[in-house]
């Protein structure tokens, strides 16, 4: 990296970090609320000898980019400025973002509210990494709520990917499924099974169990990485009732733009942009079914 550079940076930071930054914005009635996560340089990124270039400071992101003037030699920086609902910094931990984003909405899944959480991003920017953090504080925090209520709740779960515009069950030995809408115009998922979970434990199970199948790829960008979308559905019902609550997250696939994926295929790229969603309701079983299907010893 480049020390003229590498100085005006540090200097732009440390003009942006004498601020103090907004306290994280509550997600009251929102209906869409977009945060970013910056993530940490990795270690390999710091002895390659880049530097870090982003300022966050809530609710702003700050690029700076490094340009030369017309005459050839001037080196300048030219910052590029974002606002978002919140944003949170390397040093923000999953349990900040999960209390800004998903946690405020448990309450409303368990009353029968459709929620969603996508992550988006470029491989290796760490959706992958906070999804999974984020769907184990909602695990937690879905069993402790209805321990306070006298209600007696279900959770089932069901997880699959969209990969190359096919969808494949990640419980169910990765079984192409058949997405069809039905009379009333709603999308169905044909064959996708849902898991009955009885305890924080078991559905920590079945997600990790799908995620170590996800299809993965080796880019340029990241040794392995995600290409497929995954779609993870925590279905909770309120035993005896028809109607349920949905908490669906959504971990996509890398966002780059074709020329940084190079040893990506055509299909790949179309994987960004090819995107179905799950609203269906589908076949329940429990325990057993997951033993029989191999998803637990
Ligand atoms: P993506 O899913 O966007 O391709 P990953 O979640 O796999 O990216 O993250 C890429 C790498 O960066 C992983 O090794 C992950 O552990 C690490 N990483 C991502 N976010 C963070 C973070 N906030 N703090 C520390 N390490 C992180």
């Amino acid at each position: 990296m480049d020390k003229d550079y590498e100085k005006m940076i540090r200097n732009k930071k440390a003009d942006i970090y004498s601020y103090e930054p907004e306290p994280h914005y509550d997600i009251d009635n929102s209906k869409i609320f977009v945060v970013v996560r910056k993530r940490p340089l990795s270690r390999k990124e710091i002895s390659n000898g880049e530097i870090d270039c982003i300022s966050c400071l809530n609710p702003k992101v700050t690029v700076h980019e490094c340009k030369i003037k017309i005459d050839g030699i001037t080196k300048y920086l030219e910052d590029h400025e974002f606002y978002f609902d919140n944003t949170f910094n390397e040093n923000e931990t999953t349990e900040e973002i999960y209390d800004y984003t998903i946690g405020p909405m448990i309450n409303l899944v368990l009353k029968k509210g459709i929620v969603t959480c996508f992550a988006y991003g470029q491989t290796g920017s760490g959706k992958t990494y906070t999804m999974k953090g984020i769907e184990n504080l909602a695990i937690e925090s879905l069993f402790q709520e209805i321990k306070k209520t006298n209600k007696k709740f279900e959770f089932y779960i069901s997880f699959f990917e969209i990969y190359g515009g096919r969808l494949y069950d990640l419980l169910n030995n990765k079984n192409k499924l058949q997405v069809f809408d039905d009379s009333k115009g709603v999308t169905q998922i044909f064959g996708l099974q849902e898991y009955l979970a009885e305890t924080p434990e078991d559905m920590r199970l079945i997600i990790d169990k799908a995620n170590s199948v996800r299809t993965t790829h080796n880019t340029v960008t990241n040794e392995t990485s995600s290409i497929s979308h995954a779609i993870c559905s925590i279905i909770i019902k309120e035993k005896g009732s028809k109607d349920f609550g949905k908490l669906s997250l959504v971990d996509l696939a890398g966002s780059e733009r074709a020329q940084e994926t190079q040893s990506n295929n055509r299909t790949r790229r179309a994987d960004g942009a090819a995107f179905h969603q799950d609203w269906g309701s589908t076949e329940r079983t429990g325990w057993q079914a997951w033993q029989d299907s191999g998803i637990i010893e």
